[in-house]
Formats: C-alpha cells, structure tokens, sequence
C-alpha cells in the first residue's frame, strides 16, 4: 500500500490576509504624513513614491478607524465562514502602544477595539505584528522614533537587533493580552536577510510565547504558483517557521483610493482572475487586502470582499473543493505535510494494511490518499465513519472512490496507527 498526503479534506486553502491594522488609528493617514515630512527632511528633492503619493487626499482620510466598524466587519467575515490573519501593528506610526493606550483619543476606543479583537477577529484570525510602528524604526532603548523606516532602511535590518525586535512587538501584544501565532513584514522589512529573517522570528516566537512553529509574511505573487516555504527546520525539537505567501495583490484598494475591482479576483462567470486559476492547481489561495480600504472613502474594499466572497460562494457551491483556514494552519499544515515520517508496516490479519505516522508537528484534518479500497479504518484505537461524498469527508472519517481511500484526522504530535481493511 502506497500513501500520499493530500490537501485537508481534499479542499484548497483560502486565506484572507489584512494587513496595516491596528487599534484605534488609520495607520495609512499617519504614514504618508509621516514619509511627507521625513522626505522633506532628507529628500525634498525626489517626488512622492509609494502612498506618499496620496498626499494630496489626507483631508479625505480619518485619522481613526473605529471598534464599531472593525465589529461589523468582524461579524460579518465569522457569519461568512472567512478565515485568515489580521494585524495588530502595537506602537502604530508610533502614536500609541497597544499596552499603554494613544494620547488624544478616547480610552473606550482602545478598551474596544481590544475586546472586539479578542472576542470576534481572533475566532477565525491569527492575529500578527507588523512590526513595531509600519512606519520609522524604534530605538528600544529610549522607545524614541528613530530616523529609519521598518519598510525602507530595514530591507536590510542589522542582525543583531532583529530578534529583540520582533520579540518586543510580541511582548507589547502579549502585554495586551494577544498571543501572537506570527508576524507580518511590514513592507519589505527584512527581505535582504530573509534567512536571518526567518530565524529571529523564530527565536523571537520561542522566547515570548513559547511558540516552536511560527509563520512569516513577507512575499506575495500575483504571477507564481503559490508554496508554503519552510524555513529552518528541525525536525528532532518540532521546530520551523513557514513563509506565508499571498498568490494576489491587494485589489481591495489599500488606503481607499487605489485599484478596486473584484473581477482581479474572480470574475463574474467564475473564470477568469487570479483565484480560479490557482484553485484549478489545487494550491493555497491566500487574498491580501490593506485594512484602511475597508472603511475609508466609503470602503470600497468590503464591497470588493462581499462580492468576492460571493462569487467564491458560487464557485464552490456545497463547499467541497475550499477550505477557508488562518495562515498558521496553512503553515502548520504544511509542516505536517512534509516533516512527519509515514511507514507502511505489515497489517495483523491478511485483508489489513496498517501505517505509523510519526511527527512533532500537529495540525487538524491531516488527509491520506490511500492506494487501496477500504471497507473499515481505524485511527489509533478510533474507528472511522465512511463519509458519504466529498461534501460529508472531515476529521474522523474516511472516503473510498474507485481503488482509492482517502482517511481524514486530526494528527497529534508523537505516533499515530491508521488501520485499514482492504474491500475484498
Ligand atoms: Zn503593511
């Protein structure tokens, strides 16, 4: 008997990824206000790059997005069935820390957007940093901003601050009471030193929350085949970080001013975009989308998601070929995929095939492809349930088509046994 691992339950990964979030502020506005004076300062020479380029719009842009609205918007993603990753930027732009509370605004704000974070977003969201501030770099000495940006100087961040960092964006959430399951690049940060990237936020997630599996996201293409990279993997301690890697651009529209079009997504005859061409491969299909476009300007981008949504919906009517996840079970998922160790060993009786499953990495809904037809399965001493369709397959029970099984379980880390009796 051969054995394959297939993606959960046979359905592709979707992912929502929303990035520059953070509690209280507009995160955008203070940004391009932010790089108008610093380029002032340094380069007045040089046109506006990037949303700088927005300059001329801030009177269009609140300063605030507030709890009510992340609320409703929350709601209505957990109603949906949508699942992702979420930032908490812990210092935004500098003008608050998430465990101490942003001068100038009310003290409801925070104390709601913290509770609506918790309570809502956090069921069906990792929730990150995306560093420190998104914008100029802290010297975590004096808590002063520096004159260097996360997402400019620190494409090439010097090696020996990265760890402490990444831990201390982790620790101002975890003062918050959030435990963080990854971080988010905040731009480009760290892409120049992506190994030594990857093993701060490591050792950064071991240190504050004791966590041996973190994810990253640094990479989008909206071109390549999407992967889940792995990167310093040990597999003796259970030890990895995945790079998490969006396969669109953000055309929700970013500050709320930029491209909005769902039909970049998917199209209105479900066809054409970026989405049903990566779905057809069977590979995680994660979208990325800018937290202000949501809110701002009328929130073109939850018109963009609603309709997505939808049209996603009606690509995937009985919801058997997609599985909304968040991005740390994508990476859990994927470590499991190729870090455990199967055996084939010889079955108790001749009509049983039995395997061992060894690993240190865990993950929900572990699928095995199986080169035989079953009448009965058990894992470990749990019997299996035959699922009927595809549409009925989940943990703890096992679908036969033509000579094929396919056995879906939840994989805890250390051996797992699969039994199966071959049908006649
Ligand atoms: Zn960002």
């Amino acid at each position: 008997m051969n054995a394959a691992v297939c993606n959960p339950l046979l359905r592709t990964p979707l992912s929502l990824i929303i990035d520059d979030s953070c509690p209280v502020i507009n995160k955008a506005r203070y940004w391009i206000q932010q790089r108008h004076e610093w380029r002032l300062r340094h380069e007045p020479d040089k046109p506006p790059t990037g949303w700088e380029k927005h300059y001329d719009k801030l009177g269009q842009m609140p300063n605030t997005i507030p709890a009510a609205f992340v609320e409703k918007w929350g709601e209505w993603c957990g109603e949906q069935g949508i699942r992702g990753k979420f930032s908490m930027i812990p210092f935004p732009a500098g003008v608050g820390r998430i465990d101490r509370g942003f001068e100038g605004f009310p003290k409801s704000e925070l104390r709601d957007w913290l509770r609506v974070t918790k309570d809502i977003l956090w069921r069906n969201f990792d929730l990150t940093p995306e560093m420190l501030t998104h914008t100029r770099v802290v010297d975590l000495k004096t808590w002063q901003l520096t004159e260097a940006w996360e997402q400019y100087e620190w494409t090439d961040p010097p090696e020996e601050l990265l760890t402490d960092y990444i831990a201390a964006a982790m620790q101002l959430l975890r003062n918050a009471g959030i435990t963080c399951e990854g971080v988010t690049s905040p731009g480009s940060f760290g892409i120049k030193k992506e190994s030594a990237y990857a093993r701060a936020v490591l050792d950064a997630a071991l240190r504050v929350n004791r966590n041996p599996q973190p994810f990253f996201f640094l990479r989008s293409s909206a071109t390549e085949p999407p992967t889940v990279p792995l990167w310093h993997v040990d597999k003796a301690n259970g030890r990895a970080v995945a790079s998490i890697i969006p396969c669109t651009n953000d055309w929700f529209g970013a500050t709320g001013f930029d491209t909005s079009n769902p039909d970049l997504f998917i199209t209105e005859d479900l066809r054409g975009g970026r989405l049903p061409a990566v779905l057809e491969k069977e590979l995680p299909c994660m979208l990325i989308g800018h937290w202000p476009c949501f809110y701002v300007n009328n929130g073109p981008g939850f018109k963009v998601l609603k309709e997505v949504k939808r049209r996603l919906d009606a690509y995937d009517p009985d919801r058997s070929k997609t599985l909304w996840m968040k991005t740390s079970e994508i990476g859990h998922y994927w470590m499991a995929r190729t870090l455990s160790d199967i055996h084939v060993e010889a079955g108790a009786t001749p009509d049983t095939e039995r395997l061992r499953i060894e690993t240190k990495f865990p993950t929900h809904n572990f699928t095995l492809s199986l080169d035989v037809a079953a009448k009965r399965v058990k894992v470990g001493g749990g019997e299996s349930r035959p699922a009927r369709s595809r549409r009925d397959f989940h943990a703890g029970t096992f679908l036969v088509e033509g000579g094929r099984t396919f056995v879906a379980f939840d994989l805890p880390t250390g051996a797992t046994t699969v039994t199966v009796w071959r049908n006649g």
